[in-house]
């Protein structure tokens, strides 16, 4: 492994640590799915050292008929759907107005720095070793010759494009363009000092779009100035909120994947222009709005919070690439988008599988750069109307 960086500490770093296996196409179900069978196995054979948990995930809709949705749910996925009273009896925390709740069984969070920490003693007792250094060019001539900054050269016979939101600058130097685009997305864990959400709430999210709930003066305030007007307009849907460290914890995370524009990633994630000093009022009062117990901090914001972000390295269509890069012998498992901390298992295990020669699973070939030549696929997702982005 070479990277100039402690691994795990950039864009895995800001991850939420969810997963679930829900998803409107049935490739990344399946995919998703091998990660998380992975996932149980590494959970039972380290004692749960990186605590996963299976409390589900709920998407919570205002909507009275669900039945695309549920059209559009793919065989095999566990769900309960609870409808008008029954939402709140076994949700009490959602909003009154909620009428559907769907609750993805197979769900939960992680803790994917500690599932890192043990996943590096495992390379490293297997004659791993993490070379600190960036890689800056590479050439070729009977193997890979590597230039990295700071440390010798590495030669390879093969080589992992595993670089994230920095994939593309990889890919280049081996002069290929990788379809793919980096887009800011932000979070907020806070101290929850009133003990709005209960600590066994399941990661919950909002499907609904919505305003933001400005008064009068406000709304007339901010659609007077050109760059807060976009916040009087409606939102998507997407908000979403868990409690975070265990039942006994005090701490909540908020997330709102509602940025929608490409950047090119800094070295430094705090350097980010489009992380918006307003994001913890806006995600605040989006979560206010399915979780009304929260409406208090938004006149009175959290004194104890982090706001923080990282970059989605997403495809158009919002699925990975994991396989074979144009050059013989050189792979990557990049553009994993918001779902890198659940899919680590099956993508590492994938590309794995691509550079040894191993027999591949089903969902191999629309995950790897191949699906490009399949014209039918590639019609269906682009017209997809949820791309199963949170
Ligand atoms: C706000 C946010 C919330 C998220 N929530 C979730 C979630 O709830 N569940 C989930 O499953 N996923 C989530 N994700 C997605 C997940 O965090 C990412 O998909 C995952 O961390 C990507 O991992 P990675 O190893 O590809 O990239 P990174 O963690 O960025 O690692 C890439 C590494 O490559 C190194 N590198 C780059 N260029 C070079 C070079 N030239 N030479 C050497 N090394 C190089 C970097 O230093 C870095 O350490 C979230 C992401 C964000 C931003």
């Amino acid at each position: 492994m070479i990277d100039p960086r402690q691994p795990m500490s950039y864009t895995s770093a800001q991850s939420g640590d969810n997963y679930r296996n829900w998803w409107p196409h049935p490739v990344m179900t399946a995919f998703t799915d091998a990660s998380i069978d992975e996932l149980d196995r590494f959970a039972r054979d380290t004692d749960n050292v990186f605590n996963m948990t299976r409390g589900g995930y709920v998407l919570a809709t205002r909507r009275d008929d669900i039945t695309a949705f549920e059209r559009a749910m793919q065989p095999g996925i566990d769900v309960g759907i609870y409808a008008g009273a029954a939402v709140h009896e076994h949700f009490p925390a959602l909003a009154r107005d909620i009428r559907h709740a769907i609750h993805i069984r197979r769900g939960g969070d992680i803790s994917g720095q500690q599932l890192g920490a043990w996943m590096l003693e495992q390379i490293r007792a297997n004659g791993g070793r993490l070379v600190r250094g960036e890689v800056t060019a590479i050439s070729r001539n009977d193997r890979f010759v590597l230039d990295v900054s700071g440390a010798n050269d590495v030669k390879a016979d093969a080589i992992v494009n595993a670089a994230g939101p920095f994939a593309h600058r990889v890919a280049a130097m081996l002069g290929e363009a990788l379809p793919v685009k980096n887009v800011f997305e932000q979070k907020v864990a806070f101290e929850d000092r009133l003990g709005a959400i209960p600590r066994d709430m399941p990661f919950s999210i909002d499907l609904d779009e919505k305003h933001l709930g400005w008064t009068r003066e406000e709304q007339a305030m901010l659609a007077a100035d050109p760059d807060l007007e976009w916040l009087t307009r409606p939102m998507p849907g997407g908000t979403h909120c868990r409690p975070e460290g265990g039942a006994h914890g005090q701490w909540v995370k908020l997330g709102w994947a509602y940025n929608d524009k490409a950047s090119e990633p800094q070295e430094d994630l705090v350097n980010e222009p489009a992380s918006d000093p307003q994001f913890p009022e806006i995600v605040m009062r989006g979560a206010a709005a399915f979780l009304p117990a929260l409406t208090p901090y938004i006149e009175t914001p959290p004194t104890r919070y982090s706001h923080y972000g990282g970059y989605y390295t997403m495809t158009e269509e919002n699925w990975p690439l994991v396989g074979p890069m144009q050059a013989d012998g050189a792979f990557m498992v990049a553009a994993l988008s918001g779902f890198g901390s659940m899919a680590a298992c099956a993508a590492g295990k994938l590309c794995a599988g691509w550079l040894c020669g191993t027999p591949l699973p089903d969902f191999a070939g629309p995950l790897s750069a191949g699906r490009y030549r399949n014209a039918e696929l590639m019609e269906q997702l682009r017209s997809a109307t949820s791309k199963g982005l949170l």
